[in-house]
């Protein structure tokens, strides 16, 4: 796929995901992330720095560095919705280290939001009002209004991952990550779903082991998918009765896992006809957060490059 994200001359970005669990970098040119890498998450502030040290070793000097972030992006530093994520995170520096340690300009944005834009730069002939999902480990969420990606004044816009949702799930109310009840990422997200599946078959199970029996006919794992599934349209509903959405993108390894989006859209047809809005699949794949982050960084630094 040719993504639309071109850098003038010999502009070199280092785009860099850091999730709860890996750090991914690569350089992005002409849309295309190159010389790819991924190391694991570390648990303290020195092993993060030196392994972005690693991640950036024997690479061309970067011109700008565009970070795609777990957690969320307050003014320079990082914030978190469950502190368990990673421990040194919440309030962490991120920009000013980043910057101070690879020598270059740093635009760092929420990993959601990235995708939101990644996927908004993909569909913005056609389409300005946008919301990205992903259900994946949790549930996160990028808004795009108006043409334009919507941060929030904390950075805490488009984590729909965190709103109240009607729905219970299949065994007692979680708590979610975030010290409250009731959160759509405590029945929807895969930790959500293997936590369900676990409780109702009396053995472990993953996420991925009850989307193949729910997808095999298997009535108590269809019950739990189908819940998870009304969960995720009552968010979106709620979302476009809010936002007055074009398209909500669904992406994460469960949102695309196979049939998931018919089983969303199964539930969103229930609601009345005020309530519906095109379901699509992500496209950015794997490396979203480093695309969009890039095409972030083109953006709020085009004056410049
Ligand atoms: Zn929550």
């Amino acid at each position: 796929m040719v993504y639309p994200c071109h850098f003038k001359g010999a502009l070199v970005i280092l785009a860099i995901d850091i999730g709860g669990t890996k750090i991914a970098a690569a350089h992005v040119v002409n849309g295309a992330c190159i010389d790819r890498r991924q190391l694991p998450m570390p648990d303290t502030e020195a092993e993060f720095l030196q392994t972005i040290a690693r991640l950036a070793t024997g690479r061309p000097l970067p011109s700008g560095i565009a970070v795609a972030v777990t957690g969320y992006v307050n003014g320079d530093r990082v914030q978190s919705f469950n502190h368990k994520t990673i421990s040194f995170w919440d309030g962490f520096p991120l920009i000013p280290r980043l910057a101070q340690l690879l020598g270059a300009p740093v635009v760092a944005i929420n990993d959601a939001q990235a995708a939101a834009w990644g996927e908004y730069c993909l569909r913005k002939a056609s389409c300005q009002d946008l919301l990205f999902m992903t259900l994946s480990t949790g549930v996160g969420g990028g808004l795009v209004l108006g043409g334009t990606l919507r941060e929030g004044s904390h950075g805490l816009a488009g984590h729909i991952g965190h709103v109240a949702i009607d729905v219970p799930p299949i065994d007692a109310p979680s708590m979610c990550g975030c010290g409250r009840l009731g959160c759509l990422e405590a029945i929807a997200s895969g930790t959500a779903l293997a936590r369900q599946a676990s409780h109702r078959f009396g053995r472990s199970m993953t996420s991925s082991e009850l989307l193949d029996s729910a997808r095999g006919g298997d009535a108590l794992a269809l019950d739990i998918v189908q819940r998870a599934s009304h969960a995720v349209a009552s968010a979106i509903a709620s979302a476009h009765a809010q936002l007055d959405l074009q398209v909500l993108v669904l992406g994460g390894s469960v949102g695309l896992a196979p049939n998931m989006l018919n089983w969303i859209e199964s539930a969103l047809h229930r609601y009345p006809a005020v309530y519906h809005v095109r379901v699509e699949r992500a496209t950015l794949g794997a490396d979203a957060g480093m695309l969009g982050a890039a095409a972030w960084f083109q953006d709020q630094r085009g004056g410049d490059y």
